[in-house]
C-alpha cells in the first residue's frame, strides 16, 4: 500500500504525519518505507540524517532505490532521504513526456518489498506532487484544525480527479486528518461542515492535537516514539496508525 501525504497548502502537518504515522505503523510490526518527496528535505533533516545521496540520485537515475535507502534504527523503518537538489529535478523531468511516472516506477521496483510506502510531498500542486500522486494507492490529506486552512482543499480535489481522469484512474483518497488541534478553540462548526463536504465520511475519528513535544522531536533527529513516547502527540499517531490498518486496505 502506498500512501502519499499531499497539501498545497504549506506547514499543515504533512512532515510530522508523514515521519510519526511512518514510527507508528512501523510499531505496529508493519515495515514501512517512508519517502521524502520535499526539497525542503525537513523529513530527512528531521530523522538526523545530513549528507547521503537522495531520492534524487534514484530519480535522475545516478544510484539504484536500494542505494539510497537508508535502515533507521527502528526495527521495520526505513527512509529515502531527499536533498535540496530536488528542486532541480522540476526542471528537468519537465520535458520529459513520462514526467509524471518517475517516481511510480521506481516504487513499483519495490513496492513488495514493504507493507507500507508513505511519501511526503512538497507544498505545491507541481511536478513532484503529482509523481506523489500517480505513484499512490491512495492519499492521506492533512488538514489544519482553521478555518482558512480549508481554502485550497477544492483546488486539490480537483487536481486528484484530473489525475484520476488522465493518468491513475484507481487513484483513491484514504482520508482527511485534522491537525494541530487546539482543545481551547473549539473547532467551530462551519469548519467541520466545511470538511464534510469535501470528504463525506473519510475523515478520520483520530484528532492530532497539537502538542509540543511533536514539534521538538525533529530537532533531536528523533520520531515522537523516540523523543516522547508517552506524549498526546505520541498516542494521536498512534491511534491514527492503528485506524488505518483497521481499515483493512
Ligand atoms: P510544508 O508545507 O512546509 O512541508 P508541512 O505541511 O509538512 O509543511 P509540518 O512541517 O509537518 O507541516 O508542520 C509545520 C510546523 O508545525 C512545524 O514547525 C511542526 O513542528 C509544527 N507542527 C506540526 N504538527 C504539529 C502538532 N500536532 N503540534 C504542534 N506542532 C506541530
Ligand atoms: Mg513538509
Amino acid at each position: 500500500m502506498i500512501i502519499s501525504i499531499v497539501n498545497q497548502k504549506g506547514g499543515v502537518g504533512k512532515t510530522v504525519t508523514a515521519v510519526n504515522l511512518t514510527a507508528c505503523l512501523a510499531d505496529l510490526g508493519k515495515s514501512v518505507l517512508l519517502v521524502d518527496l520535499d526539497p525542503q528535505a525537513n523529513v530527512t533533516s528531521g530523522l538526523g540524517i545530513k549528507k547521503e545521496a537522495s531520492i534524487y540520485e534514484a530519480l535522475s537515475g545516478q544510484a539504484s532505490l536500494d542505494e539510497i535507502i537508508i535502515k533507521r534504527p527502528a526495527s521495520n523503518f526505513w527512509l529515502a532521504p531527499s536533498s535540496q537538489a530536488l528542486a532541480g529535478a522540476n526542471i528537468e523531468l519537465v520535458s520529459n513526456p513520462q514526467r509524471e511516472f518517475f517516481l511510480k516506477k521506481l516504487l513499483d521496483l519495490v513496492r513488495t518489498n514493504y507493507d507500507f510506502i508513505i511519501i511526503d510531498s512538497p507544498p505545491s500542486l507541481g511536478l513532484l506532487t503529482l509523481n506523489t500522486l500517480v505513484a499512490a494507492d491512495k492519499i492521506l490529506i492533512p488538514v489544519q484544525a482553521e478555518y482558512y486552512a480549508l481554502e485550497g482543499l477544492g483546488q486539490l480535489l480537483n487536481t486528484i480527479n484530473l489525475v484520476r481522469e488522465s493518468l491513475k484512474p484507481s487513484l483513491d483518497i484514504l482520508g482527511a486528518v485534522i491537525t494541530m488541534y487546539d482543545s481551547r478553540s473549539r473547532l467551530s462548526e462551519e469548519v467541520w461542515r466545511e470538511l464534510y463536504k469535501h470528504f463525506p465520511s473519510k475523515i478520520f475519528r483520530t484528532i492530532i492535537p497539537r502538542n509540543i513535544r511533536l514539534a521538538e522531536a525533529p530537532s533531536f533527529g528523533k520520531t515522537i516514539l523516540e523523543y516522547a513516547p508517552k506524549s498526546r502527540g505520541a498516542k494521536a499517531y498512534h491511534r491514527l496508525a492503528r485506524e488505518i490498518l483497521a481499515l483493512e486496505i
